[in-house]
C-alpha cells in the first residue's frame, strides 16, 4: 500500500466512524429536525448554519452551564420551507384561496424568536393583552410592517379590548376572534373584520384535547347566532402535538361543514383558521412531514369546496411548536452521580440546573426529549441513567423515553477533561414563559448563534437578581 492509499484508508475510517456516531445519536437527519447537528473530529457536538459552524462544547466553556442556545436560522429555514410547500401545492392543485402563517406568540414571546419570524413573512396570533402590547411595541419601533395581520384570541378583558381598538385606530390589520356570547356582545361596535371560534367536538390524540374544555362555540350553537357583521374567519384549535396525520385532517372536515352553513348566512366569511397542532419529533422517531400534511389539507379543502360549490377558502395555520421547538437547545453539566440500587437505570446523574424550572414540561406533562452528550460523543460504553435536577424536589427528574437515558460513563472520562455536558433538543417551544425559580435557582444563561456571531440574550442571574423578584 502506498502512502496516498494509506491516507485515504485512514480518512475513510474516520468517515465511517463519524457516520456511526451520527447514526447512534440521530444527528444530521432532516425528518427528525436534527439536520444541522453533526459531530466534530474530536467527538464534540457541532451545529452548522450554512458555512458557519458552532462547536457547542466551546460555547459551554465560554458561557458556562446551564445554557440555552437559540438558532434563529433554524426558525427562518423552517418557516420558508413551510410557506414554499403551501405555495407549491396551491399551484399544483390550482387552489384559489390564499395561505397565511400566523405565529402564535405564546409558544415563545422572546424577541430573538419573534423578530426573525415576522421578518420571514409570518403574521401574528396573540392570546392576551400583554402579548398584544408586544405588537404595539414593535409597531411603535417601526419593526412591524403594515402587511402583517394580527389575530387576537383569548378572553377579551376591558384592557385587551381597549388595546385592540387603539391599534385598529392606528391602522393595524387586527382581527379579534369571538370566543363566547359575551365577546360577541362587546365586539358589536367593532368596525373591522372579525373571526369566531368553533369547537370541532371531535376527539384526537393529543394531551391538550380534553373531553370537556371551554374553548369556542359548539357548531350548532354558532349557527344559531345569526348574522355577524364583517365575519371573515372561522377558527378552531383542537390541541398541540397532534400525533397522527389523520387527526389533523378529520377536524377540518367537520369544521368545513360549519363553515359552509355559516358562509350561507355571512357571505364575507372567506377564511378557515386551523390553529396549531403540528407535532415535533421530540423522541426522534419519524412522524408525518410538512409535505404530507400540506398536500392532504389542500386536497381535502379543495375537494369539499368544489363539491359543495363554494370558493376555495383562504387558509390560516398557527403551527407554533413545529416552527420554533427545534430552534433551541438546553445544555447542562453533570455535576455528580449516585448509584440507583434496583431499577431500569443504574445511576442518577445530577445536572446543574432544574427540569422543574428550566424545562417545566418534563414535570408538567411528562414531556420526552432527545438527550445527547455535548462532548465524548464517541464514548464506547454507555450507562443507563436517570437525570436529576438540582432542586430539592423528588419530582425534579427526567427518566427518558424508555425509562432510562443512555449516556457516557463518568469513569471513562479523560483525566484532563472530567466534565460531561449533555444537551436537550427541541426546547424552543413553551418552556421559557413557563419557567420558574423553585429553590431560587438561577435560570440558564441564553445565547443566540446567528451568522457566525454569538450574542448574549440573557445573562446568568445573580443571587441579587433572583432575590429581588421575591422582595429581597
Ligand atoms: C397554543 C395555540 C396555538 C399553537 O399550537 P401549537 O401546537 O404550538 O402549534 C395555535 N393557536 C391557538 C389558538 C393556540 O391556543
Amino acid at each position: 500500500m502506498n502512502k496516498k492509499d494509506k491516507v485515504k484508508k485512514k480518512k475513510d475510517k474516520t468517515k465511517t466512524k463519524k457516520h456511526n456516531i451520527r447514526h447512534k445519536w440521530k444527528l444530521g437527519i432532516e425528518e427528525l429536525a436534527t439536520k444541522h447537528f453533526d459531530v466534530s473530529s474530536n467527538a464534540e457536538l457541532i451545529v452548522r448554519e450554512g458555512n458557519y459552524q458552532y462547536n457547542i462544547h466551546d460555547l459551554v466553556k465560554r458561557f458556562g452551564t446551564p445554557l440555552e442556545v437559540v438558532f434563529p436560522f433554524v426558525i427562518e429555514e423552517r418557516l420558508n420551507e413551510l410557506i414554499n410547500t403551501f405555495k407549491y401545492y396551491i399551484r399544483l392543485n390550482k387552489y384559489r384561496g390564499k395561505f397565511y402563517f400566523h405565529y402564535p406568540m405564546k409558544v415563545n414571546q422572546n424577541k430573538e424568536f419573534v423578530l426573525p419570524i415576522i421578518s420571514e413573512g409570518a403574521h401574528i396570533e396573540v392570546g392576551s393583552v400583554n402579548e398584544l402590547w408586544i405588537v404595539k411595541r414593535m409597531w411603535e419601533q417601526e419593526q412591524f410592517s403594515r402587511q402583517i395581520k394580527v389575530i387576537c384570541n383569548g378572553p377579551k378583558t376591558n384592557k385587551y379590548l381597549g388595546l385592540i381598538y387603539e391599534l385598529k385606530q392606528k391602522g393595524l390589520d387586527i382581527v379579534p376572534i369571538i370566543e363566547d356570547r359575551y365577546e360577541l356582545d362587546s365586539l358589536k361596535e367593532y368596525r373591522g373584520e372579525l373571526g369566531i371560534r368553533v369547537d370541532p367536538e371531535i376527539k384526537v390524540q393529543s394531551h391538550w384535547d380534553k373531553r370537556i374544555d371551554r374553548f369556542g362555540f359548539p357548531g350548532r350553537e354558532l349557527l344559531e347566532l345569526g348574522r355577524i357583521r364583517n365575519l371573515k374567519i372561522l377558527h378552531y384549535h383542537i390541541g398541540s402535538q397532534i400525533i397522527k396525520l389523520e387527526d389533523m385532517i378529520s377536524p377540518l372536515k367537520k369544521v368545513m361543514d360549519v363553515y359552509i352553513k355559516l358562509k350561507a348566512m355571512n357571505p364575507t366569511l372567506d377564511t378557515i383558521n386551523l390553529g396549531g397542532g403540528f407535532a415535533v419529533p421530540y423522541i426522534k422517531r419519524k412522524m408525518y412531514s410538512a409535505d404530507s400534511i400540506v398536500k392532504r389539507l389542500l386536497r381535502t379543502l379543495k375537494e369539499i369546496a368544489d363539491r359543495r360549490g363554494i370558493p376555495h377558502p383562504n387558509i390560516i395555520v398557527e403551527w407554533g411548536r413545529y416552527l420554533v421547538a427545534p430552534a433551541q437547545i438546553t445544555i447542562y453539566r453533570i455535576i455528580s452521580q449516585k448509584p440507583i440500587p434496583k431499577s431500569t437505570a443504574s445511576w442518577w446523574y445530577i445536572i446543574d440546573g432544574s427540569f422543574i424550572n428550566d424545562l417545566p414540561d418534563t414535570w408538567a406533562i411528562h414531556q420526552k426529549w432527545h438527550v445527547v452528550p455535548v462532548n465524548y460523543l464517541n464514548a464506547e460504553r454507555l450507562s443507563r441513567v436517570w437525570l436529576a435536577g438540582s432542586s430539592c424536589d423528588s419530582d425534579d427528574k427526567y427518566t427518558g423515553n424508555s425509562n432510562y437515558v443512555s449516556l457516557p460513563r463518568l469513569e471513562d472520562l479523560e483525566q484532563n477533561d472530567k466534565s460531561l455536558y449533555i444537551t436537550f433538543f427541541d426546547t424552543g417551544a413553551y418552556q421559557d414563559s413557563l419557567a420558574s425559580h423553585h429553590c431560587l435557582l438561577s435560570s440558564p444563561a441564553k445565547i443566540i448563534a446567528q451568522n457566525g456571531v454569538i450574542t448574549v440574550a440573557r445573562k446568568r442571574e445573580t443571587a441579587e437578581e433572583v432575590g429581588k423578584q421575591f422582595g429581597w
